[in-house]
This record gives structure tokens, C-alpha cells and sequence, in this order.
């Protein structure tokens, strides 16, 4: 019998675990000793970055994705279901149409913004976190002709620069507008700093000064009166907006919360290192699924899946499962239009914005159109 390893999700994490795999086990699997099935819930692979851009017009959902059975090795079998229930103990995934065995499971099944985490926030907010976001922000964006653009911001969310991106490339947007004299851009954060990670928070702090950016840290906005066009502050302060843009907070997939195996928002207890769900031999835990303290972010993925990939081998091999995650991270950040810094960092190493440059927004977008390589396992 052949050995089972179902990735679970298709995302940046999934595939790129289930491509390496089948790459590097290629005699096993021709030889029926092991075999590699994705389990994914979208026929299209999107390239989520790309949503920031599109909110700009820089760019369509058309270039940002691709069929995502085209991204997988030929020898890798997916499985277009949705997953309705995660069995450790019986070591199963069963969807809407059957159940699967395993005798390894990836889990790789994302996060995702809650809309409805406040009163107000859906129906109020626009939004660069989705496809549909995106496009709508980019259609208010450019019949914006003044007021205040509020941001609100809760954690955890994917992408922990993201915010800080579009604020800066809006700042740009309005100065090359010629109107930027007539609009406060207001950035929100919920803790005592604009940016969870301290050395990114004194770069941002410092460029916000010089661009007259406003902020407001401790902000956990509460509720949302559409109507008044009023965000307010756990505080009771009231803050008018013309347009209200959030990045509310990420939970985890729903397979994750209904099969009870996450904390209480979803994530699931995943060790460090090795990257396997706490308290299973065979089941790895990579991107956005895990409950670390990194970064959910696809570089984040990226790193994690070489250890994932390397621990599942040794483990068929019989060997131990010694390779162990360093909490790796990249991102670029773009700082305006045409301008880019980037950071890395990883448990040891705190992370430090380089200075802004054009190369660096060049590397950027060149990165978009390597996302497809690297997604495939080639680079
Ligand atoms: C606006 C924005 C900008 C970003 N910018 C950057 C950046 O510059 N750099 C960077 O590194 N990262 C960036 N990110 C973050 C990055 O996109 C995510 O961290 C990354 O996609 C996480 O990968 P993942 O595979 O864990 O999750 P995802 O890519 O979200 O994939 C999860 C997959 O699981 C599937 N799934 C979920 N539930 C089920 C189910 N029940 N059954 C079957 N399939 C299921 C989903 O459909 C999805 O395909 C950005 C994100 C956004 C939104």
C-alpha cells in the first residue's frame, strides 16, 4: 500500500509543500510507494499580494491568478472539495464527498478577515484583503476628491505590513493627484506602537512625521455607525471617517474551527521547529494555519515548507524528523508608488527596514511574476 500524504489547502503553503514533495520523492511515487493528494476548496490559485495593487489599478485579478491545477506536478492528485472535518485520531479528511485516509496530513488551510468581528464593520468598511475589496476600493479611491480616510487595524491579519504599504502608496497616490492637501490620511493601531514589530514601528513612525500621516495608537474600534459615518474606540471616542478602510482580525479556516483541533480563534498549536500540530507524529502545520508568533506571510510559507517537506521524507524514510523551522520571514514594503524597503527577521533576529529605493519596488514587482515559479517548486 501505498504511504498517503493529503496536503490540505491549496494555497502558497500547500502547494508549494505538495510540489516539493512530489519532486523529491518522484521514484516513490512512479513506484506506487507513495502517493501525494491535495485537497483544495478554489479552482483558482489567486496571488494575494496582488489585491494591494489592485487597489491602486495596478494591476487585475486576471494577472494575479492562475488554474490551479496547471501549478501542480503532474504526479500530485487534486482533489477540488471542500474539507469538512480533520480526524487526528482516525486519521482522515473527510469533504462534502468523502472521506480520505492518511498516513501523513499538511495542513496549509490559511486565515482569513473577520468582517463580522465588530458591529458596523461589513457594511461601513472597504477593504484590500479580497478580490472584491480590492476592486471596490479602487473604484471609491479614484472618485475620492477629499476628507478623512480612516484605517483601523486589528491582530492578528496576514500580511502585518500590508496596512502600512497602502497608507504610504495612498500618501503618493493623493501627491501625484495634486489634492493631497485635502485629505487626512488617519492610521489606527491597537497597541501602544503603529506597528507590532518595534524597529518597524520607529521606521513608520519616523516616515509618517515627514509625510504628515496622523495616527492613533491603542485604537480597538468597537462598533461602527454606517450612517453617521462614526468608527468608535474602545475608549468611547467617536472618529468620523469619509471612507473607512479595515484590516479586522484573522481567524482560521472554518474545517479548522468546526473539527475543534485550533485555539479559540483557529489557529492550531503548532511546535515551532518542527512544524508538526502539537501532539501528532503525522500531521505538519505551515502558513497561516499555525498558531506561531511569526508572521503570516507567504515568504513565512515559503521557509516553512522546505522544513515540512524535508521532515515528512526523513519520517518515510525512517530517520528522525530533525529539520527545524528558524522562524524565517521576508517582505518587502512598499513606501509610496515607486519605492519599496524590505525586512527579514526570524527568532533569533529582529527585523531592520532598509533605506527606501526604486530597485527595491523594482525587485517588488518582479517578485509577482516570480510568485508562479516559486509557488511550483521550481525556485
Ligand atoms: C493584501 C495582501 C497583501 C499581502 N502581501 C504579502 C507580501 O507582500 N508578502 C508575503 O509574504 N505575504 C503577503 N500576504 C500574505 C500571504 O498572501 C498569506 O500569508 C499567504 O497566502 C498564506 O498562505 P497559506 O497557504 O497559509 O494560506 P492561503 O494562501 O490563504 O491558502 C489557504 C488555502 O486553503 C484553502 N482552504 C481553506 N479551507 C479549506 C477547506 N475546508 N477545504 C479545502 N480547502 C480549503 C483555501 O481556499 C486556500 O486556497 C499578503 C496578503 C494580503 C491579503
Amino acid at each position: 500500500m501505498a504511504k498517503r500524504i493529503i496536503v490540505l489547502g491549496s494555497g502558497v503553503a500547500g502547494s508549494m509543500v505538495a510540489n516539493r514533495l512530489a519532486k523529491s520523492m518522484q521514484k516513490e511515487i512512479y513506484s506506487g510507494e507513495v502517493e501525494v493528494l491535495v485537497i483544495g476548496n478554489k479552482k483558482q490559485h489567486l496571488y494575494q499580494p496582488g489585491f494591494l495593487f489592485m487597489s491602486f489599478n495596478e494591476g487585475t485579478l486576471e494577472q494575479f491568478s492562475r488554474e490551479q491545477k496547471h501549478l501542480l506536478h503532474p504526479k500530485v492528485k487534486f482533489i477540488l472539495e471542500e474539507a469538512t472535518k480533520i480526524d487526528t485520531a482516525n486519521n482522515t479528511v473527510t469533504t462534502t464527498k468523502q472521506s480520505y485516509n492518511y498516513d501523513f496530513l499538511v495542513i496549509a488551510t490559511g486565515s482569513y478577515p473577520d468582517f463580522n468581528s465588530v458591529p458596523g464593520l461589513a457594511e461601513a468598511s472597504h477593504n484590500f484583503y479580497t478580490p472584491e475589496g480590492a476592486a471596490k476600493l479602487r473604484d471609491e479611491l479614484f472618485k475620492f476628491k477629499g476628507g478623512t480616510i480612516l484605517m483601523t487595524i486589528d491582530v492578528p491579519h496576514k500580511c502585518p505590513v500590508a496596512p502600512l504599504e497602502w497608507i504610504f502608496m495612498a500618501d503618493e497616490l493623493f501627491r501625484d493627484l495634486g489634492i493631497r492637501d485635502k485629505v487626512t490620511l488617519k492610521y489606527t493601531y491597537p497597541i501602544g506602537r503603529i506597528h507590532s514589530l518595534e524597529p518597524v514601528a520607529e521606521w513608520a513612525e519616523a516616515e509618517f512625521e515627514k509625510r504628515g500621516i496622523e495616527y492613533e495608537v491603542f485604537f480597538n474600534l468597537e462598533e461602527v455607525d454606517p450612517n453617521k459615518k462614526l468608527a468608535y474606540n474602545m475608549d468611547g471616542t467617536a472618529h468620523p471617517y469619509d471612507l473607512l478602510i479595515s484590516v479586522p482580525a484573522h481567524v482560521g479556516a472554518k474545517v479548522v474551527r468546526d473539527s475543534n483541533i485550533g485555539d479559540e480563534d483557529g489557529f492550531i498549536p503548532t511546535d515551532r521547529y518542527s512544524l508538526k500540530m502539537i501532539g501528532q507524529d503525522n500531521v505538519y502545520v505551515l502558513g497561516d494555519a499555525t498558531n506561531l508568533p511569526v508572521s503570516k506571510a507567504g515568504s513565512t510559507a515559503h521557509y516553512q515548507a522546505d522544513v515540512v517537506v524535508k521532515n515528512i521524507i526523513s519520517q518515510i524514510k525512517g530517520l528522525p524528523a530533525s529539520h527545524r523551522y528558524s522562524g524565517k520571514a521576508f517582505c518587502f514594503i512598499e513606501s509610496g508608488l515607486n519605492e519599496a524597503t524590505y525586512i527579514w527577521f526570524d527568532y533569533k533576529t529582529p527585523p531592520q527596514p532598509m533605506p527606501s529605493s526604486e530597485m527595491l519596488h523594482w525587485f517588488k514587482l518582479a517578485y509577482n511574476e516570480l510568485y508562479w515559479l516559486s509557488v511550483r517548486g521550481i525556485m
